[in-house]
């Protein structure tokens, strides 16, 4: 009798796992996008219908009084499913990045401004929530989800980032109601940033002024759009810096949700009876202005002077002389400049960037729970 119960009880262990598996990949984006997920998860279900069915006959032959040890079936076992999905790093990795993503959509960031004193460091995380709490109680209204805080963490001593407990709780305060209804409570002492789905707009043709909110509101009436979805633009490069005969420049948008973003990289964006073409505003490795190497910005160059990032001598970029010549700083090939895309080492830079944040590599935002 004691194996049966020991049984029983491993039989909860696993299938407890499992959920907890199924649930880390069901209805993510990112696992449509994996068929290694995919696998992992249809591998979990299937276990968990062998696991129904093993529980239905032991409960049989207990009512039989005739507890039996189930027999080893062709089934591959729990742990047989969990050491192969592990053993594939892919797995793993596409799992651990799921997970990520979810704790992201659920996140939303508090600043708090330089003069103001009701947030102190020396406040601990309890105390925080509780605060927070509170301001998040007032701000619900009747057609909002529970505004639950799950964890409060200090990234920096300028801000907050809150963990809700559930991303439609999250989702409803990045909407333009929940984002005013939540500003509307706040005092001085903090203000809100909702978090962006950053898009990167190509060939925008100028003197389109993207960034201006009146631009922004017909973009979203052009695209179908609710109205707020396009929270801010700015130009990829400063609009000073342009050829006075250049007629077009890129723009990051900062969308409000994830399905806006999404929309736009998929089907392209509206705007003066113009279709743009649209990608993930990805994260790029950084490469500094002044001695052209990665991993630094130009204000914290050690270099004693510039280098130049076509021709690689030393002299200022802007100030370069040396018309059609090309010499990379990184690689020190004169087949290329410092600034091409296409270096090895650029290209080696971002991939290491993917690799520490595995997200960035997807070209759609994960839309975790939604789908
Ligand atoms: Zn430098
Ligand atoms: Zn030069
Ligand atoms: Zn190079």
């Amino acid at each position: 009798m004691e194996e049966a119960k020991a049984e029983k009880w491993a039989e909860v262990v696993a299938k407890k796992a499992i959920e907890a598996v199924v649930e880390r990949a069901t209805n993510s984006l990112v696992a449509s996008l994996s068929p290694h997920v995919a696998r992992v998860q249809d591998a979990a279900i299937s276990l968990a219908d062998t696991n129904k069915r093993l529980e239905t006959s032991t409960r049989t032959d207990i009512t039989t009084g005739n507890p039996s040890t189930p027999k080893a079936g062709p089934r591959p076992s729990f742990r047989d499913v969990v050491t192969q999905a592990l053993k594939d790093p892919q797995s793993e990795a596409q799992l651990n990045q799921a997970a990520k993503a979810s704790i992201k959509r659920r996140q939303i960031m508090f600043d708090i401004p330089p003069e103001a004193t009701a947030y102190p460091t020396t406040l601990s995380a309890k105390e925080t929530a509780s605060r927070l709490q509170l301001i998040l109680d007032a701000t619900k209204m009747d057609e909002s989800p529970e505004l639950k805080i799950r964890n409060v963490s200090r990234p920096q001593r300028t801000c907050i980032l809150v963990e809700m407990l559930t991303e439609d709780a999250a989702d409803w305060l990045r909407s333009p109601t929940g984002a005013s209804s939540l500003a509307s409570i706040l005092g001085d002492d903090l203000h809100y940033r909702p978090q962006a789905f950053n898009v990167f707009v190509k060939f925008i043709p100028l003197p389109t002024e993207i960034t201006a909110p009146d631009v922004l509101r017909s973009c979203e009436e052009a695209n179908g759009l609710y109205r707020g979805a396009l929270m801010a633009a700015r130009w990829a490069r400063a609009p000073i810096k342009r050829r006075p005969d250049q007629r077009f420049a890129h723009a990051v948008v900062y969308c409000r949700d994830p399905i806006t973003a999404n929309g736009l990289i998929m089907n392209g964006m509206v705007a003066d009876h113009d279709k743009l073409s649209v990608r993930k505003d990805k994260k790029e490795p950084i490469r500094c202005a002044k001695c052209q190497l990665w991993g630094h910005v130009a204000a914290l160059c050690l270099a004693p002077r510039d280098t130049c990032a076509q021709c690689g001598e030393d002299h200022r970029t802007a100030n370069c002389n040396n018309h059609g010549a090309m010499h990379c700083a990184s690689c020190k090939k004169s087949t290329h400049a410092s600034w091409d895309r296409n270096c090895p080492v650029a290209e080696q830079k971002r991939k290491e960037l993917d690799a520490k944040y595995p997200e960035n590599s997807l070209p759609l935002y994960s839309t975790v729970g939604s789908w």
